[in-house]
């Protein structure tokens, strides 16, 4: 049986919110943000999880979420970078699972389903990520004219979890780091970059969004109610 572990990210500073209280620790129907997706993971066949989360907030996040909460699995509570890519580097050092999940702490309706769907597909394929086509026509946008619209039913919304074997995303990572222009939005492109490897989509739902702005607590509010 292969061991499987999550590295779940919180430690973005989350300017987008306009607000005092980072997006990851806003109270969502009385708990923490970052508290839905642990409670997913701790609820999968998952077997360590690794929260990344500022220097500063590591001991809020021990007291205040992991154990008040009891959640068993979180083994390793460390520290983020600047970038997303930082604190994931950071996080995989401490991954000792064949495949790893990595996913947003600030996208708190993740289900069982997309854990189950990726980890059945990283077992096939060792590069998965979730996601859902667009809905809206997207054009690329320079100096705000329309330069160009890729065709609709091509693209795809990425979401989290992003799921690889371990090995392969921790080398695709080195890659990038030595190659001195690193600058990514997500893992997925570490690997389409940086190996041969196709990445392969698993769809999620259109309710994994990521909370950014704070209209999308409000939907997050409304949603969770429906949904769990
Ligand atoms: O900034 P963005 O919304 O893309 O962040 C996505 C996820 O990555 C969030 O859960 C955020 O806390 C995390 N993140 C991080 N370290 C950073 C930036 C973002 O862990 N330096």
């Amino acid at each position: 049986m292969s061991k499987i572990s999550a590295i779940i990210l919180a430690a973005g500073s989350g300017s987008r919110m306009n607000s005092k209280t980072k997006k990851q620790f806003m109270e969502l129907s009385g708990k923490p943000v970052l508290w839905y997706s642990l409670f997913q993971f701790e609820k999968s066949p998952v077997e360590q999880i690794i929260l990344v989360t500022a220097q500063e907030d590591i001991e809020y996040c021990k007291t205040e979420i992991v154990e008040k909460y009891g959640f068993t699995k979180v083994q390793h509570i460390v520290s983020g970078g600047k970038e997303r890519y930082h604190s994931v580097m950071n996080g995989l050092e401490k991954t000792d699972g064949d495949y790893v999940l990595i996913h947003d702490g600030a996208r708190p309706l993740i289900n069982r389903q997309m854990i189950a769907d990726s980890i059945a597909c990283v077992e096939k394929n060792k590069a998965c990520v979730v996601g859902v086509p667009v809905k809206d026509t997207i054009k690329i946008v320079r100096d705000g004219k329309a330069v160009e619209t890729p065709p609709r039913n091509e693209l795809w919304i990425t979401q989290t979890p992003q799921t690889f074997h371990t090995g392969l995303i921790r080398e695709a990572y080195r890659k990038m780091m030595q190659s001195s222009n690193a600058s990514v939005t997500d893992d997925a492109m570490v690997v389409e970059q940086y190996t041969e490897y196709p990445v392969y989509f698993v769809e999620g739902k259109y309710t994994n969004i990521k909370i950014t702005t704070p209209e999308d607590i409000l939907t997050a509010e409304i949603l969770l109610k429906k949904l769990f």
